[in-house]
């Protein structure tokens, strides 16, 4: 519960037209003269199974607001929650506000980010949910204003659409759901194509899944919304799907096999991938191996970023140019080497709040205009800078280095605990980049993955 933000009533109003999918709908809303009621919002850095409590918590708080004479409900959602009692936590939310009075006719509207493990329930018990089509996620609020819209067209029309679902026997690592590439890019083209063919057909869904969330609805699902039947839509992208479904990222060397093309020059920023430690996935952020790399191999100019709030502690009194000895990261999972013990110099310290440069990027869709790291310092060992946060910090903006005297563009090397949403803001100082396999939690090798409620037929 202590890592959740709550935002309660008139204090969500306050989002109004900022970069989140939040602020979107309700700068929408204001302009289109609705009356916004606004309930609950309830949200954290992903990370493992959340608690029951808050599950309660957002319920109680959306309950006690409930008004039996609204003309509709517009939810801004994730999709792939897990609490300790539901696998399918947005399922079952929908299925009790279907159950409130008046709730069983009442159109449900909303936006969610395309990692979503979509399931039937949420068909079911929703009217209109549309997913994000871009990954990196620069369309998060786009999304929330289109489906803001299809709610428009609901009250100007009279209509109402339902949701059709069809889940695919597969299931992707966060690596391979960029739509930028194959299998997405090919989905989401022609998905808009046949968005465009058929006036019945209000929104056509590619939702990615996400693989490290162990449930029934785990993998890659389609979702036609409108007032047709959408089998023919399902069958052709099915196929394509499947036919592209072996295409995927290449397996990922090792750290140690890339430190020779460390070496060779280039005339730029390299930027070193791990999406083991991917922090947008859950992971703890704290991995240890290639700051291990890094310092073993001398290898100048670099920096990377943990999450260790201990550490920050540690370093509460000390002046620049002190210097001691930390014991930095692998805190965070038993699958790390554990702390790595260090000497560093002590550089700066912060609060650690920045404005995000990019105001379309992955984290505006999470936070809106600004984001908290909590108490940050930067130490330096060598020549390598290590900026340590006190909140997980997902690296999709750049704001986070420069607030705090990094600027990444005069680095050789930057280690990114990402998967596929920092490119926005990396690709463009990116020279070159590699993408490693360590022993993080969110390891793209997922038949590694100890899963026990997957469906029977994924591929
Ligand atoms: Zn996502």
């Amino acid at each position: 519960m202590d890592e959740f933000h709550i935002k309660l009533g008139d204090e969500i109003l306050k989002c109004t037209g900022d970069a989140s999918p939040l602020g979107g709908v309700l700068e929408y809303g204001t302009q289109q003269d609705w009356t916004i009621l606004p309930s609950v919002d309830m949200r954290a850095t992903p990370s493992g199974t959340v608690n029951d409590e808050v599950l309660k918590r957002w319920w109680k708080e959306f309950q006690s607001r409930w008004e039996p004479n609204c003309d509709a409900v517009f939810l801004v959602l994730h999709g792939a929650m897990v609490c300790e009692s539901t696998l399918d936590v947005e399922g079952e939310l929908l299925q009790r506000i279907r159950n409130l009075p008046n709730g069983a006719n009442k159109p449900i509207f909303g936006v969610y980010d395309l990692h979503a493990n979509f399931s039937t329930s949420m068909a079911l018990h929703a009217n209109c949910l549309v997913a994000y089509q871009e990954n990196p996620h620069t369309d998060a609020r786009k999304s929330a204003l289109r489906a803001a819209k299809l709610l428009m067209r609901h009250f100007n029309t009279g209509q109402t659409p339902s949701i059709q679902l069809r889940q695919l026997p597969l299931i992707w690592p966060p690596t391979n759901t960029g739509t930028a590439e194959e299998p997405m890019f090919l989905l989401e083209k022609r998905a808009r194509e046949l968005e465009k063919e058929d006036e019945h057909i209000w929104a056509i869904n590619i939702t990615a899944g996400f693989a490290f969330a162990d449930t029934p609805d785990t993998g890659v699902s389609l979702q036609v919304i409108g007032t047709k039947d959408a089998t023919a839509i399902f069958e052709e992208l099915e196929t394509l799907a499947l036919s592209s479904g072996k295409i995927g990222a290449l397996p990922e060397p090792d750290i140690e096999s890339v430190i020779p093309s460390l070496r060779e020059p280039v005339d730029g920023l390299t930027v070193l991938v791990e999406p083991s430690d991917n922090i947008g996935g859950g992971a703890p952020g704290d991995g240890t191996e290639c700051l291990r790399a890094l310092v073993t191999h001398h290898i100048e100019n670099s920096a990377i970023c943990l999450n260790d709030p201990e550490a920050v502690q540690m370093l509460a009194n000390c002046e620049k140019g002190d210097t001691l000895t930390l014991w930095l990261g692998g805190k965070g999972s038993q699958l790390d080497p554990g702390p790595l013990k260090l000497e560093v110099e002590f550089v700066s310290r912060s609060n650690g709040r920045f404005e995000l440069e990019n105001k379309q990027s992955h984290l505006a869709s999470m936070c809106g205009n600004q984001f908290d790291m909590g108490p940050c310092a930067v130490v330096r060992h060598k020549n390598i800078s290590i900026l340590l946060t006190s909140n997980k910090t997902a690296p999709f903006d750049l704001g986070q280095w420069r607030s705090q005297g990094i600027d990444p563009e005069t680095l050789n090397v930057i280690v990114v605990k990402a998967a596929i949403a920092h490119r926005a803001a990396y690709d463009p100082i990116t020279a070159r980049s590699f993408t490693v396999n360590t022993s993080g939690t969110c390891n793209s090798d997922l038949k590694r993955l100890p899963y026990k409620n997957l469906r029977t037929n994924l591929l």
